[in-house]
Formats: structure tokens, sequence, C-alpha cells
């Protein structure tokens, strides 16, 4: 589902370095993200989602080389085929939950929004307990809801391959663990395939796989 090879990055300000020879990410595999803050996790999501593009070598996405796609289409190939879920939630605070939730739907016209579509989205909403709160406007969500929102937004779309960004950090355990039970199911009954980035040590075993950033270490050697 995921293929970088000889992956270059910089920022164009700044002294951060990414340098990935290579990462694979099997069809429907789970895979978690650990590494220390700073370390390029963040960075990674968004190359793969083509949210910024490399300095050298590709990202291959679904067959799809996303890192030779044109801005429009990188926008319009991560929309409709993928789901992210941003460490900031990224929600529009003059929108409500369901017009965020979406979202997706209304700027592309790759996809359609049809009566299926909200339905599916107060579905979501109800699975992840929101389902009271759909008019209310993103600013007036607790930490924890604006998260579920997020994920529904993400899962509505029925992406293939889901980037969470922390999805679950700052979450009670209670909370937490309904949430990864609805994500994972979801990500389950569609086949999708789950890169998440996450802090919590607890969850990695719910993983098929894990990997720690420091693998990517220029200086390490092996690979
Ligand atoms: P992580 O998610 O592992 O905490 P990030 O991918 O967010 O790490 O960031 C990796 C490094 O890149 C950090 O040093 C961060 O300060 C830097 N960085 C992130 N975004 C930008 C940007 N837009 N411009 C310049 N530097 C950035
Ligand atoms: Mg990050």
């Amino acid at each position: 589902m995921i293929h970088i090879r000889s992956l270059e990055f910089n920022y164009r300000d700044g002294e951060f370095r990414l340098n990935i020879p290579e990462f694979m990410v099997e069809r429907s595999e789970k895979v978690a993200v650990i590494g220390p803050s700073g370390s390029g996790k963040t960075t990674l999501l968004n190359l793969i989602a083509g949210i910024v593009t490399p300095v050298n070598g590709d990202v291959t996405v679904d067959e799809v080389q996303v890192s030779e796609l044109g801005d429009s289409g990188r926008r319009d190939f991560r929309i409709t085929n993928i789901g992210f879920v941003f460490q900031e939630f990224e929600l529009l605070e003059y929108l409500n939950v369901l017009d965020n939730i979406l979202h997706p739907y209304r700027i592309t016209n790759a996809l359609t929004l049809d009566k299926e579509a909200r339905t599916r989205a107060s579905t979501l909403a109800r699975a992840m307990g929101i389902g009271d709160k759909l008019k209310r406007y993103a600013n007036d969500l607790s930490h924890g809801e604006k998260q579920r929102a997020a994920i529904c937004r993400s899962l509505l779309t029925r992406p293939k391959l889901i980037l969470a960004d922390e999805a679950t950090g700052n979450l009670d355990p209670v909370n937490k663990s309904h949430i990864l039970d609805l994500l994972f199911r979801s990500v389950d009954d569609h086949n999708a395939t789950l890169l998440a980035v996450t802090h919590d040590y607890e969850l990695l075993k719910r993983f098929d796989r894990v990997v720690d950033f420091k693998d990517f270490s220029p200086n390490n050697s092996g690979s």
C-alpha cells in the first residue's frame, strides 16, 4: 500500500533532514510509528499524504506515485484515498461537527455528497459517542470530542489508507480504549491499511508491526 524509496526531505527553513532508504507497508497492515518528539513522524505522514513532497526519491501509495503528482492531483488523491487524523485535528471552528465531518465531500469534485454519505456521517458520529453534538461548533467541544470528530471525518470516505497522528493522545484510558476499538473495527471492516503515530506503548500490541524512527537514522548501519 505504501512504498517509499531513497527518500530525502528537508524543510526550506531549519536544519531538519529526513532520509529513508526504504519503507513499506503492506495492504491491510496495521503499523505503529514511534520515535522521539521532533524526529519527523508527522513529516513522514505528510510525505505519504502528499501534503509535502520529497527533495529526492519517491513515495508510492496504492500504486500511485504521489510524489510525481501536481498540487491539485495530490490533493484529490489524498481526499479520495486517505483518511488523515491530524495531530492538531484541523477542525474548522466556523463549522459545526456535522459539517466538519462532511467537509472532505465539499472540497473536491472527486467525491459526491449524497444522502448515503450524510447518513454515514451521523452513524459514525453516533458510534463515536458524539451523535448528540452534530450541531455544535467545533470550538465548543472538549479535546476528546474534537478527536472523535476528526476520526469520523477521516473515516467518512471509507479510505483505503488511514494515517493517524497521535489520534488518542491526551485521552483518558476508558475513552482511549473505546475510540481505538472503533478505529480498529472500522479499519478491519473496510480492509483498510493503518499507519499510526503513537507515544502510547500500551497500544503497540494491537498493531501488526512497530516502526521505530531510530531505524531511519542515516547513521544507522545495516540497511
Ligand atoms: P514529530 O512529529 O516526530 O514530533 P515533526 O515531523 O513534526 O516531528 O518535525 C520534525 C522536525 O521538523 C522538527 O525539528 C520540526 O521543528 C521541524 N519542522 C516541522 N515542520 C516544519 C516546517 N513547516 N518548517 C520547518 N521545520 C519544520
Ligand atoms: Mg508530530
